[in-house]
Order: structure tokens, then sequence, then C-alpha cells
């Protein structure tokens, strides 16, 4: 992992972080359902196995968001499926149970273990508008799927079921993942400005740069998301150190941020996840 101090606050990925499991851990069975589009062809060109590909990406944030996981103490999902046809948007992810809303669900409505489902939807009409954007690149358009999927496997492996989940920590966390997964959008920039609660890329950056001082920042957040676990696990408020970040950011010379473009299209609460 590279140290938050050591790269130019503008570079848009610190290197990868390497993923690596305590423990082997049984995931769930994945199924992919392909309708007919020219975005879904681009998809399939890019990504010939999809179902090994989901899995890779669950174990990569799996092992940011949960760096001590076991099976047991995961999110209880019986399944995952990935569904890309043709929407307005771009991605987004519903659980079955409405247990991964912004307002906790009293403990008895919990389900037990391995009864969640978990859907992705990835908008094909979008893959189509980055291909036609990026000149054809192939590399390009597979890297955005790649990265918009690392997202959405974030919000399927947080399905909060028993604590309230600020929406800045939702996303900034899935972003974080992108970031440190080496899958950061290509017109992400590290910038000055803004505010901790933007969520998406902003708050992703931010993360990045309070786990590389207060390491396991970040899973603690995935277990107890609220901005007391950043004070209770830095001994700082949260405003605070957001101004000391951005003070690091003038001091490395940042450029101005620009608008922050969330992965959704539009900034929605949990669980529907829909973009506009
Ligand atoms: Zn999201």
């Amino acid at each position: 992992m590279t140290s938050p101090t050591s790269h130019h606050p503008s570079a848009p990925t610190p290197t990868p972080t390497p993923t690596v499991l305590p423990l082997p851990i049984r995931l769930p069975p994945v199924t992919v359902h392909l309708t007919h589009h020219p975005g879904t062809t681009l998809f399939s060109k890019s990504i010939p196995i999809p179902t090994d590909l989901l899995l890779t990406l669950s174990l990569r944030a799996i092992a940011l968001i949960y760096p001590a996981a076991s099976s047991t103490t995961l999110p209880p999902l019986a399944s995952i499926s990935l569904h890309v046809r043709p929407f307005e948007g771009i991605a987004h992810t519903t659980h079955s149970h409405t247990t991964c809303t912004d307002t906790p669900p009293p403990s008895d409505a919990i389900p037990p273990s391995g009864t969640i489902t978990s859907e992705i939807h990835l908008s094909s009409t979008y893959i189509q508008s980055v291909h036609a954007t990026n000149a054809s690149d192939v590399k390009a358009t597979t890297h955005e799927i790649l990265g918009v999927l690392l997202h959405e496997l974030t919000h399927v492996w947080q399905c909060y079921v028993a604590a309230p989940a600020p929406h800045w920590i939702v996303e900034g966390v899935a972003d974080y993942v992108r970031l440190r997964g080496g899958l950061a959008a290509r017109h992400w920039r590290r910038g000055v400005g803004g505010n901790w609660a933007d969520g998406y890329e902003r708050s992703g950056y931010f993360l990045d740069w309070c786990e590389g001082k207060w390491e396991g920042l970040v899973g603690e957040l995935t277990r107890r998301p609220a901005e007391e676990t950043v004070r209770g696990w830095t001994g700082v408020e949260v405003g605070v150190l957001w101004e000391r970040y951005q003070a690091w950011l003038e001091e490395e010379g940042g450029e101005a941020a620009g608008v922050s473009v969330p992965t959704h299209g539009v900034e929605v609460p949990m669980p529907t996840h829909e973009p506009a």
C-alpha cells in the first residue's frame, strides 16, 4: 500500500492493497443474467467468465472492509446475482430483505443465516457509452466495468443488518474499496475542497488518507457505520480530521476538487440504490 503522504494528491490510484484473507471464506453461489443489447455484448467481450470475476472481486472487497473476516462474521448472503441490462444510470444493488437501510430494523427482523439474496444491476447502456467515450478502448471499458462492479460488491458485503449507515460512509467506503482495489475511475481526482460527507470518491480519498494513519478504521466503520466510530478509533472529530486532510492536500499542491461523480448517477439512500 502506498502511504498517503508519498504520492501526489491528484494521483487517482494508489498501489492496490493486496487481497489477504486470514481464513478460507465460503462465498454464496453467483449467477449472471445477460439481456441482449450492444452494451451486453461489450460486457461479455470484457468479462468472459463473470461468475469467477464476481467471486474474485467479492474477496477483494471483503479483505478491505472485513480485515479479520471469517464466514461467521460476514453478512448471511444466500446468493449474489448480476443483471446486465439496458437502463438509464450506471448500477445499483438491492437485497431481498429491507435490512440494508439507513434506519436499523428491529433486531428480531434480522433474517437467519443465508437468507439474504443480493442483486447487482449494471447498465449495458452505460457500458456502451463508456466504450464510445473512450474511443472504443477495450481496456478502458473493462477497467470501468470492474470498478463499478467492485463498488457494487462492496454494497453487497456491507449489507448493514443491525446498524444505521450514513450515506457518506456507505458510498465513501465503496469508492475507497475501488481506490484500494486498484480500480479507481480514470476521471477521479484527489482534490482540495468539498466535504467529508459528500460520499463517493471525495469520501473515498478521505478514508484512504485516514486509513493510512489509523489502520483498521474502515473495517471498524463497516462494523459500526457512524461518525462516532471515527472519533472512537482516531480520537479526533471527523470535522477536525477533514481540516487536517485539506491542509495536507494543500501542502502537497493538490488541485481543486472537481464535481464529484457518483457511481449511481444521483445520490440515493440504501437499499433501493436506484439511479435516476
Ligand atoms: Zn454506491
